[in-house]
């Protein structure tokens, strides 16, 4: 958990309510103030609240709606909500929670549990956002695995589409690693598949680049605004460098293994889409395999 100050934006439309709220939680959190929905929607956009306290009875956009918008925007989705309202009725408080709410806090509030119910949505909401990280994450080797490689494809997918820029995608393989386990064992086998996502976080070294765990012992690299030619140097360094890599074993046995890899580069245009990358790559990784191993095929 990250120990920086969080940030509180409190809406609503009464200056005094928001003094009042502030000035007892000012010690411990930063406050930024909204006094209508729409700017409440701006400020939620851009400055990423850790929570927000939000009014219901506002002029031009209610509390309801405003919350409503905030779920609808992949940038506001995941910040907790909590309504401070004077309307006390179980219909409105069952709304707000329908609605997404995390709580509902009916006026007047003792200050000390309204901070007490902040302190654990900010603390739960944390707790999620970690777990969602470590969902991405590939815990042998520290790379993302296939749903992070999905979500970030999607997004240069779409980038490159709209930039009209080549994305370039390798795929690679481990050749006849199913001998390797057996020979050494399957501990020494993942101490190999380590040293491998080593090899590939010191080739491909762009900030934009993006290097996945794919599979078993597949690998899966995006490297936006790469053509074919850059997208075919690359594959052919991966290639190089694992053979070269000497992955130790004990008694002093030095082991290595060479790779397989697929590659190709498209600007992609209407409807080309992730399924049809991965399918022409997989198709050239299998044509890099009958074509005896160790070796890059570019489409
Ligand atoms: P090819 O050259 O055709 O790719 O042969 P291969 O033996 O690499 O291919 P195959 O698909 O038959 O075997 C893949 C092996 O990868 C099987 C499995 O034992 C191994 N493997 C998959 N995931 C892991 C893992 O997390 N750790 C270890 N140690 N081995 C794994
Ligand atoms: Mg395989
Ligand atoms: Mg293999």
């Amino acid at each position: 958990m990250d120990n920086r100050v969080k940030k509180i934006l409190v809406v609503d439309d009464e200056k005094m309510n928001i003094a009042t709220l502030a000035q007892f939680l000012k010690p411990q959190y930063e406050i930024i103030v909204a006094v209508d929905g729409p700017s409440a929607l701006e400020v939620a956009e851009t400055q990423s609240p850790d929570l927000i306290l939000l009014d219901v009875v506002m002029p031009d956009m209610n509390g309801f709606e405003v919350l409503a918008k905030l779920k609808y925007s992949a940038v506001t989705i995941n910040i907790p909500v909590i309504f401070i309202t004077g309307l006390d009725s179980a219909k409105d408080e069952e709304k707000g929670l329908l609605l997404g709410a995390v709580d509902y806090i009916a006026k007047p509030f003792n200050k000390s549990v309204v901070k007490a119910r902040i302190n654990t949505h900010i603390k739960m909401a944390e707790y999620i956002h970690t777990i969602e990280k470590l969902c991405l994450l590939d815990a042998l080797t520290g790379l993302p695995n296939r749903r992070g490689f999905d979500s970030r494809f999607d997004l240069e997918l779409a980038r490159a589409h709209r930039d009209k820029t080549p994305l370039g995608v390798i795929l690679l393989d481990i050749d006849r690693f199913k001998l390797y386990n057996d020979t050494y064992g399957h501990p020494q086998g993942d101490v190999l598949l380590k040293s491998i996502a080593n090899v590939l976080h010191e080739t491909v070294s762009r900030s934009v680049d993006f290097t996945s765990r794919w599979g078993g012992e597949e690998f899966i690299v995006l490297l936006p605004s790469t053509d074919k030619e850059g997208t075919g140097k690359i594959a052919e360094q991966i290639r190089n460098n694992v053979k070269k890599t000497i992955v130790p074993y004990a008694d002093g046995i030095s082991t290595s293994v060479t790779v397989s890899i697929g590659g190709v580069s498209v600007i992609p245009d209407d409807g080309y889409s992730s399924a049809a990358f991965v399918s022409c790559v997989d198709k050239l990784l299998y044509k890099a395999k009958d074509n005896g191993r160790d070796q890059v095929c570019m489409g």
